[in-house]
């Protein structure tokens, strides 16, 4: 693939966000967890030619979970177009998604480096940060987005087996890769958690889910003020609804997904290039006296 010039400053046009991207009715799209966004209906816009790097993240070292798709994967490439070197982590079935990250990542010239594997295991996640600072040379930013939801109707649908793999997944890894990444994470360096909207607003169908959200609003404000001493700043972002597998493929019932967006104020999901930003900016040495934030990404849906 030809190098792209990803560094221009020229003029942007004015654009109404409200018809900025795809609006409600989207067609029924099931598929199996994790999902894959090769397989959605219109594809998400994840910056893939869109998303122009300032150099806001040059020479910074990054490990991203869930970067094949959805958020993770805007991250990734908002991320390398702003000069980081990258770890990035997804499960091993969503390597197709994953080979076009790694390829846009590499086209913007920093050094990347994959390690696919299943978060809900506390030696793979202590390998995964291990290895990160071992093949970046260090580690400055950790950046959390893997997550699994799983709608169910009752209370009585959700098995023990899911309450688990839900808490595993959203809030034992993070927590394993923060207390892992603090042995290396430098004076200037960066956690970004991945809350919700449900963190504040749950859905009836997501009380596994949304829990798990909360916790990591919860985690994220208290770990913030334990390390803020030194010099270590951590926030997290909390988007929603935004048009990613995680919602066709057992998130959401399909009649859901087929008017997903709808109720957001401005009448549409957001596509995880408009979350990226958010990560971006607090990753960077621009946010150094941002720290135990919530930043909400919703649409006009704010409830924190
Ligand atoms: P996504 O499906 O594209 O990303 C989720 C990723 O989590 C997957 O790509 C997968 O790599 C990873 N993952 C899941 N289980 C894993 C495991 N056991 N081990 C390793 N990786 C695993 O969907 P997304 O919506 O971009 O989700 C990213 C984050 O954003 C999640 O934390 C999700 O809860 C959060 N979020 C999403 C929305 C939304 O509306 N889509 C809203 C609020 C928060
Ligand atoms: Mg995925």
């Amino acid at each position: 693939m030809a190098k792209r010039d990803r560094t221009s400053t020229r003029d942007q046009a004015v654009t109404d966000p409200t018809d900025q991207y795809p609006r409600p009715p989207f067609q029924r799209q099931p598929q199996p967890a994790p999902g894959l966004a090769l397989n959605m209906v219109p594809k998400p816009d994840h910056g893939e030619t869109s998303y122009v790097g300032h150099g806001r993240l040059k020479g910074r070292k990054a490990l991203i979970t869930g970067a094949d798709s959805g958020i993770g994967r805007a991250v990734a490439i908002a991320f390398a177009r702003e000069g980081a070197s990258l770890m990035l982590n997804y499960l091993p079935e969503e390597e197709e998604d994953a080979r076009e990250v790694l390829e846009l990542a590499k086209d913007a010239g920093v050094d990347v480096h994959a390690l696919p594997g299943d978060l809900t295991d506390e030696t793979f996640c202590t390998r995964l940060v291990d290895q990160a600072h071992e093949k970046l040379g260090g580690l400055d930013l950790v950046i959390n987005v893997a997550g699994k939801q799983t709608w169910q109707e009752s209370i009585r649908d959700i098995t023990s087996e899911q309450f688990d793999a839900t808490f595993k997944t959203n809030v034992y890894a993070m927590f394993w890769i923060c207390r892992q990444a603090l042995t290396y994470l430098p004076a200037g360096g960066a956690i970004v958690n991945t809350a919700s909207i449900q963190s504040y607003d749950p859905s009836a169908i997501l009380a596994d889910y949304a829990s798990t959200k909360a916790a990591i609003v919860a985690f994220t404000k208290a770990l913030a003020q334990q390390v803020a001493k030194d010099g270590i700043r951590v926030n997290a972002v909390a988007p929603g609804p935004i048009w990613t597998p995680l919602q066709p493929s057992g998130g959401q019932p399909q009649e859901k997904v087929e008017h997903f967006g709808a109720n957001a104020p401005m009448g549409r999901p957001g596509q995880p290039v408009e979350v990226a930003p958010a990560y971006v900016f607090l990753a960077s040495p621009e946010a150094s006296f941002v720290t135990a934030e919530v930043y909400g990404v919703t649409g006009g849906h704010s409830a924190s």
